[in-house]
């Protein structure tokens, strides 16, 4: 547009709903893990549009399947089958280890599906009586931004003055087993589902205590309760495994993916599950225009293939490694606290004494390092997973600058 950052900033503060509070900064072109701005200067991406970006910027597989799609086909709607629809649904379920996929298009969708399926598999396989059934959901989760989703939310922001709420969802702290048993006995035949994230990203990559996930599998299991993994930020790579469930050996009843399952190109969403419970649905149930168009497909079929060859999940697992021994000798020193994360994936909480992570992500970005603080003090790392193993050291030596000067 030949426009400065500054005019597009002040144009957008201008034209633009309050919802957001970027960085001032603009962007124009990226690849891999670097992006450029309109003024030309380059920063190194360690957010991956909130781990969508997991292959990084423009990957030429994904760039290449898009464009040969864009030619031939975008959308049929599911009125009509087109000839990825097949292969997207059949790679994805094998990738999760599942049989049945139903797609969609956001986060926000999927987890918006998943809670419309438990309910209907609660009504029409286990028999809870009508206009009872019960989600557990943890506290300081986060799924996404609908009426509903922010219903169950506890973070204020999210959720005051969106009322009136949806009922149905009961709210147990994150990682409390003891808690969770209680309201699965208190609650006994109408819940239907535990909707939680493996690791939860936005709450500041909260990983929970070891066992966890495990002790969930088990309660369900015994009383007849879904297990729903949102793997909308943890899955597809991230923390070293295709899913963040894999490392306590969990194979929940569904899982709800998103954000990486587009390769950052577009959006594509999908929940995952056994014939028993996604086979509930029937037409006319549920559904969504663009969900599982062919454009979509054709993407996220090369997305699965490279899950498939494992590369990403390898990448994470090897630099995630790398990462955390040097986040780990930070803590205590300059303004970190603490420092969480599994794979590619960390959450440091910075010291609000010494600063905001708003005002850290600030001062980041003059060094050329893009990050987004989350819930005040916590900075999030989550670089795209084909950043080089020299770019993270230079990236750590910008954050430790920052962070833990000597
Ligand atoms: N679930 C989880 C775990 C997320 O991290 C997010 C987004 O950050 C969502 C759901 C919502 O996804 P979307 O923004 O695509 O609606």
């Amino acid at each position: 547009s030949g426009k400065s950052s500054a005019e597009l900033i002040g144009a957008a503060e201008e034209h633009s709903a309050h919802n957001y509070a970027p960085l001032p900064v603009v962007i124009a072109s990226a690849r891999g893990a670097w992006m450029t701005d309109v003024e030309g200067r380059r920063y190194l991406d360690l957010l991956a549009g909130y781990s969508a970006l997991n292959f990084g910027h423009g990957h030429p597989r994904l760039i290449a399947e898009a464009r040969a799609q864009l030619s031939r086909l975008t959308l049929t709607s599911r009125a009509f089958h087109h000839e990825h629809f097949a292969d997207f649904c059949a790679g994805l379920a094998e990738l999760c280890g599942m049989e049945m996929v139903l797609p969609m298009n956001t986060g926000a969708e999927a987890v918006e599906t998943a809670v419309k399926t438990a309910r209907a598999w609660g009504y029409r396989v286990k028999g809870v009586r009508p206009g009872r059934a019960k989600i557990v959901v943890a506290d300081q989760n986060f799924h996404g931004r609908t009426t509903t989703i922010v219903s169950f939310s506890t973070d204020e922001e999210a959720r005051a003055d969106f009322g009136p709420y949806t009922p149905g969802f009961e709210i147990v702290p994150y990682g409390d087993l003891a808690a969770l048993e209680a309201v699965l006995d208190e609650h006994a035949g109408d819940v239907v589902a535990v909707l939680l994230e493996p690791i939860q990203g936005e709450a500041g990559v909260r990983v929970p205590p070891p066992g966890y996930l495990a002790g969930v599998r088990e309660l369900t299991r015994a009383r007849d309760v879904l297990f729903l993994a949102d793997e909308i930020q943890s899955g597809l790579g991230r923390t070293g495994a295709t899913f963040a469930c894999e490392h306590e050996h969990v194979v929940p009843d569904m899982y709800i993916l998103g954000k990486a399952l587009g390769g950052g190109v577009l959006p594509v969403s999908a929940v995952v599950s056994s014939a028993a419970v996604l086979g509930v649905l029937r037409p006319g149930e549920h559904g969504s225009t663009f969900g599982g168009n062919p454009l979509a497909c054709a993407v996220a079929l090369e997305v699965i293939a490279m899950l498939r060859e494992g590369e990403p999940q390898r990448r994470a697992r090897d630099l995630g490694e790398r990462l955390h021994q040097e986040l780990a000798g930070w803590v205590g020193a300059g303004a970190v606290t603490e420092v969480r994360g599994r794979g590619l994936w960390a959450g440091v909480d910075i010291d609000p004494a010494l600063g905001t992570g708003r005002e850290i992500s600030e001062r980041l970005l003059r060094r050329g390092v893009l990050v987004k603080d989350t819930h005040g003090s916590t900075i999030r790392i989550a670089p795209p997973l084909v950043i080089s193993p020299q770019d993270l050291e230079w990236a750590l030596e910008q954050l430790r600058a920052e962070l833990v000067p000597r």
